[in-house]
């Protein structure tokens, strides 16, 4: 059987394709993007920007696979079954637990033994869902879910309702799936989750994020591991202490800022302050010299006023981040946000983010300065289209090179000797 995939989302999502990929594979199957017997969607909820683009890949995978079973798992399929049904173009409905089941599923409905609802809709349970680490299509490094759920409830968000509660990969099955993917050739490994701050809290023993990525490291000296996205309050002083002594840790964090200003953080329910922000990144700086620390930006939240805006633009200039993924707020009907008074008109919110971007970039380039003249070494992932090639550097930004000895999944040192638009380029030292 020929089976499609499609991903929108978040690297969560990403990191499930990849899983769903080979044990598609494992079961004989053949992947493909075009004329596929089933095809299977992996959805986004985080905005109602996202359910537009996930409705917009519907009508496109059913144009081009016209007599496929087509079935939809993640996160807006776990929140809005009404809409899939009704767009008439889905078979199939599986949400965000028991993943591996929508291969059966799909295997029979092709095969006829089609019931009148195929749907598996039902709320993520307690258990965490082991699902094999792996690279994504055309990437290099692997991607390894720690976690899964939040137990969170920030006003904007919609993925507690979606995602369930906190649940963890115990300890020695990641290590287990690192060295797996050793063996198999990987050099770094992103270690990802929905909020994986809250890692291990379910767990026998209670093992924290720092636990995780201190035992991976140790377990697995020859593979790099990044931190996927961090809740502020992870960063204290036994995190840096322990996780600064590791070689092999890639100096990049992804803090969760979402706003510069206390007020409307607090309005988000997020639980931190500005002070408090700002001193975990000095305290990662300390720990970890040149360290990336980036982060995400919601800007036009609800009665975000000017001067409050004035004060996120402040506090990013303070912060001088290595990078800031900056997006006008996106009300998920559902979510509390959605319901408050005080909405910012579209042009407004896309104005404030033009304007947030424009201080994020100038931070994100002053920081990538510094390393005009050092040497990198770069793990080369993919070929530009001026026939260069761009792989990653420990940080949190890509670097390019071009020599006919530079391959993907290869190291090169490179000697920076430029500031690109997004990160660096420079000279390989072959
Ligand atoms: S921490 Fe907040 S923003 Fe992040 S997934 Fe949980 S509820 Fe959503």
């Amino acid at each position: 059987m020929k089976f499609g995939f499609y991903t929108l989302g978040c690297k969560v999502n990403l990191f499930e394709t990849q899983a769903l990929m080979r044990l598609a594979q494992a079961r004989g199957h053949e992947i493909c993007s075009r004329d596929a017997d089933a095809f299977i969607i992996n959805t986004c909820s985080v905005t109602a920007v996202s359910d537009h683009k996930n409705l917009r890949a519907f009508h496109k995978i059913r144009r081009e696979n016209p007599r496929a079973v087509i079935a939809a798992c993640g996160c807006f399929a776990q929140t809005e079954p009404d809409k899939l049904r009704a767009t008439g173009e889905i078979d199939l409905i599986c949400g965000t637990s028991a993943r591996a089941d929508v291969l059966a599923l799909c295997e029979a409905a092709v095969a006829g033994r089609r019931e009148t609802d195929l749907s598996r809709f039902r709320m993520p349970g307690r258990a965490f869902e082991p699902l094999p680490a792996g690279v994504p299509q055309g990437r290099t490094r692997a991607l390894l879910k720690l976690e899964d759920g939040c137990d969170n409830y920030c006003a904007y968000c919609i993925i507690p309702y979606a995602r369930g509660h906190v649940r963890s990969l115990p300890l020695a099955e990641a290590v287990h799936e690192a060295e797996r993917l050793r063996d198999a050739g990987v050099h770094e490994i992103v270690l990802t989750g929905i909020e994986i701050s809250s890692y291990g809290r379910d767990l026998d023993g209670q093992p924290t994020l720092t636990d995780a990525a201190e035992t991976l490291c140790r377990a697995v000296p020859a593979v790099y591991f990044r931190l996927g996205s961090l809740e502020p309050r992870t960063v204290n002083a036994d995190f840096c202490a322990r996780l600064s002594a590791l070689p092999n840790l890639r100096p990049h964090f992804h803090l969760s800022l979402q706003s510069g200003c206390d007020a409307v953080l607090a309005r988000m329910k997020r639980r931190y302050d500005t002070a408090f922000f700002l001193e975990r990144c000095r305290m990662l700086r300390a720990a970890f010299p040149d360290c990336s620390i980036t982060t995400d930006l919601i800007v036009g939240f609800p009665g975000e006023t000017e001067d409050e805006f004035a004060q996120t633009l402040a506090f990013l200039e303070t912060c001088a981040l290595s990078d800031v993924h900056v997006f006008p707020y996106s009300a998920r009907p559902g979510t509390p946000a959605a319901d408050m008074d005080g909405q910012i008109p579209q042009t407004e919110k896309e104005a404030r983010a033009v304007r947030a971007k424009a201080v994020a970039a100038r931070t994100a380039r002053a920081y990538r300065l510094r390393f005009v003249g050092r040497t990198l070494n770069v793990l080369f992932e993919h070929r530009t289209p001026d026939g260069a090639w761009s792989g990653h550097s420990p940080y949190c930004f890509p670097v390019r090179a071009s020599h006919p000895a530079i391959a993907k999944n290869r190291f090169v040192p490179v000697r920076i000797t430029q500031v690109t638009e997004d990160g660096l380029s420079g000279t390989a030292l072959l």
